[in-house]
């Protein structure tokens, strides 16, 4: 007797659609034998990481039979010395991935209802729906965030609200008093993840800073990561800022040792080389105004970005244009299944590969 145990799996996770990730350089030179690739599609440092980064892994590799400190003592210290947080406010996870569906599984039952907006990161949707909730897409405004429009959805069973600060894949971003309009309609018991991976690249100096809001609002979750200007992305380590009995809570459901020894060493190192953060950003903010000039030079459109990327429209599906760049070994990132079927995002990389994608976008297009 063979049984289906498809059907037999929790109802949320069996509607699941895994999350598609960038496509790994090694797959594409595995399917179409090419050696030199690119590949933009993940939001990747093109820099690498910081060299104190390296230093402090290779420390660690003796260390390699030993579990991690489970309480990440050193990293939150570190994270406590620059931001001024106390240690009972800070949670740390697996990537920000991890915070999120902490975040979900301490708080979100079955039935009950999460916010958040279209052509917002996959990783809501697929964190509410594992653990059975309901998602509540709100439709977006210019691509990014109708914050007025999400305050206004929260219904009763609403337990969390995500929003992303620039968003991923649009770029967009939300301005300080649509913020603080916003915090003062969600009800005080309903949680608010701010999800900041890409802060650090923003270059405006009043631009929002969640870790200004935390004490202000105890219903408030700050989540960053250290995949993205920092350069760790393999590793996988972000954390959360947030009031101490959230914190709490979400590491009451974190696995013990969910952040590992490497990565630990790696952020702790990270956060004390603001100069590769600066270099980082300064390099994006170059990269962006090349890509722009180029993509505006081919006459495709593109959605105004403060990550380090840049959704582009391609006036048409945008999948054969997709693995017609693949062809040339350059590697983006369709994003039909964010609801923008015509549009590609492509990473900002290094001033060479930025040319090279537009050469090649160019002649895909011709
Ligand atoms: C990349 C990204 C993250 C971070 O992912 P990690 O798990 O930390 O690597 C979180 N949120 C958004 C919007 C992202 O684009």
């Amino acid at each position: 007797m063979s049984c289906d145990f498809i059907a037999l799996a929790n109802q949320g996770v069996q509607k699941l659609l895994p999350y598609q990730t960038g496509k790994p350089i090694d797959e594409l030179k595995r399917e179409l034998g090419l050696d030199d690739i690119i590949k933009l599609a993940s939001n990747e440092n093109p820099l690498g990481c910081s060299p104190l980064v390296i230093e402090a892994i290779q420390a660690e590799l003796k260390q390699v039979a030993l579990y991690p400190d489970g309480n990440g003592f050193n990293l939150k210290q570190a994270i406590q010395q620059k931001f001024g947080f106390e240690l009972n406010c800070i949670t740390l996870g697996n990537g920000s991935n991890d915070i999120l569906e902490l975040v979900a599984r301490a708080y979100i039952a079955q039935g009950e209802s999460a916010v958040y907006s279209q052509h917002a990161f996959a990783v809501y949707p697929l964190a509410v729906q594992a653990v059975g909730g309901v998602g509540i897409e709100v439709p977006a405004k210019n691509f990014g965030h109708d914050l007025e429009a999400m305050a206004a959805a929260i219904q009763a069973n609403t337990k969390v609200v995500f929003i992303a600060n620039p968003n991923n894949p649009t770029g967009t971003w939300f301005e300080r008093h649509e913020f603080e309009q916003f915090m003062a309609q969600v009800p005080a018991h309903v949680l608010v993840v701010l999800d900041e991976a890409y802060v650090e690249y923003v270059t405006d100096a009043g631009f929002i800073n969640g870790f200004d809001y935390v004490k202000q609002y105890a219903n408030l979750i700050v989540s960053r990561t250290f995949s993205k200007a920092y350069g760790l992305a393999s590793l996988r380590v972000g954390y959360a800022i947030a009031s101490a009995d959230v914190t709490n809570i979400l590491n009451r459901v974190r696995q013990p040792f969910n952040v590992n020894s490497f990565a630990l060493a790696a952020a702790t190192a990270a956060l004390q080389d603001e100069s590769f953060v600066k270099q980082s950003r300064e390099l994006n903010s170059a990269g962006m105004a090349q890509l722009e000039q180029g993509l505006s030079a081919l006459g495709l459109g593109f959605i105004p970005s403060k990550g380090n990327f840049i959704a582009f429209d391609t006036g048409r599906p945008c999948l054969p244009v997709f693995q017609a760049l693949l062809q040339q070994g350059v590697i983006v990132r369709p994003i039909a299944n964010y609801g923008l079927p015509n549009y590609l995002r492509v990473s900002i990389g290094l001033e060479s590969e930025n040319a090279r994608f537009l050469a090649a976008l160019a002649q895909v297009l011709r």
